[in-house]
Order: C-alpha cells, then sequence, then structure tokens
C-alpha cells in the first residue's frame, strides 16, 4: 500500500453552471478511492486564458490526501472530467470542468502525461491566489516560495468571490 500523499487540484469551469460545477468536483473528488479532501480555497471569478470569445472562469484549489500514486490520480481525474461532460475541442477553449494536479508532495516528474509540479503554476494568479488561501506557507519542490511567487504575478482579471457564492 502506497503511503498517502499529499496534493493540490486546480479546479476551474466556466460551463454549465460553474458553481455546481466545481461543487460536483469537489464531491467527486472526495469519493475517490483513498483520497479524502482536506482544505478548499475560496472560488474566484477570472478572465479566460487563451480564447477571449467565452464566459469567465470560476477557479478554486483543493487540498487533498491521497494514496494513488500520480498517474493513477490523473487518470481518476480524467474520469471525472468526462462524468461532468468535457469535451476537449479548441485549446484553453470553454469548458465544463478541468482538473490540473498542481503539486503531489515534492515530485517533480516531466513525462509526455504528467509533468510536476504543473507547468503554468507559477505564471497564473487564479491558480497562486486560492493555493494561497489554503497554504500560504508552501515551497515548491525548487525552494521557491509561493509568497516569492506571487509576489511576480499581477493579480489583474481575477477577484475572489465569498464562500457560498
Ligand atoms: P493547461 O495544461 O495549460 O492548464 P488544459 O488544462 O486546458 O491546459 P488539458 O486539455 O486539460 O489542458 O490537458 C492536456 C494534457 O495535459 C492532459 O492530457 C495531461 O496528460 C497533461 N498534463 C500534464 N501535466 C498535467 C498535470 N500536472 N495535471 C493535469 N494534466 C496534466
Ligand atoms: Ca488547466
Ligand atoms: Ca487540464
Amino acid at each position: 500500500l502506497n503511503a498517502a500523499a499529499t496534493a493540490y487540484i486546480g479546479l476551474g469551469s466556466n460551463l454549465n453552471d460553474p458553481a455546481q460545477q466545481l461543487d460536483e468536483a469537489l464531491t467527486n473528488l472526495a469519493a475517490l478511492p483513498d483520497t479524502s479532501v482536506t482544505a478548499v480555497s475560496r472560488i474566484y471569478l477570472s478572465k479566460p486564458l487563451g480564447p477571449q470569445d467565452q464566459p469567465d472562469y470560476l477557479n478554486a484549489v483543493a487540498k487533498i490526501s491521497t494514496r494513488l500514486g500520480p498517474t493513477q490520480l490523473l487518470k481518476a481525474l480524467q474520469h471525472i472530467e468526462l462524468r461532468q461532460g468535457r469535451k476537449r475541442e479548441v485549446r484553453w477553449g470553454a469548458r465544463t470542468i478541468d482538473l490540473d494536479i498542481l503539486l503531489y508532495d515534492g515530485l517533480q516528474l516531466d513525462t509526455p502525461d504528467l509533468v510536476l509540479p504543473h507547468r503554468e503554476l507559477c505564471n497564473r494568479n487564479f491558480v497562486l491566489l486560492p493555493l494561497n488561501d489554503i497554504a500560504p506557507e508552501l515551497i515548491l519542490p525548487d525552494k521557491r516560495t509561493l509568497a516569492s511567487l506571487l509576489a511576480n504575478t499581477p493579480s489583474e482579471g481575477i477577484v475572489p468571490l465569498s464562500k457560498g457564492d
């Protein structure tokens, strides 16, 4: 049996009632085998990345404790995406739900299917701000602090919604 790992999952949605999609995804995450959700950030409203002719996004980050390995976890997340009606059409196009593994313990990995930490983690305020809600003391595997990344990322185009909004 694997030891439990701590992972951070980035959630994003801009289709079919995004608040409901995030809620459903959190329920689905908590229902994964050998996995529990241990913290959830506030929800943020953010401008889309890439094509601008799509609705704004709701984003959040969840902290989980899991005995699934990184590849098993990725497959499980993709299964949840499919169940929630995710279709892959346009790059960075509108989607019902996107679930990215931001961090998996201190693991650094660069394979065709899985890059850890997530490649864009450091550049995206819609990931860094929610991470800061639940892990302000976070240090990346390369020793950079979350605080230093936040200091270098503009907080344009994003607003926190109060919990339950
Ligand atoms: P971005 O990766 O820039 O956030 P996206 O989330 O829209 O864009 P997807 O179409 O959801 O991109 O995923 C493309 C591929 O990224 C997936 O098939 C998956 O194999 C790969 N991938 C690599 N690293 C990760 C990771 N850490 N978490 C989730 N998917 C990853
Ligand atoms: Ca993504
Ligand atoms: Ca993704």
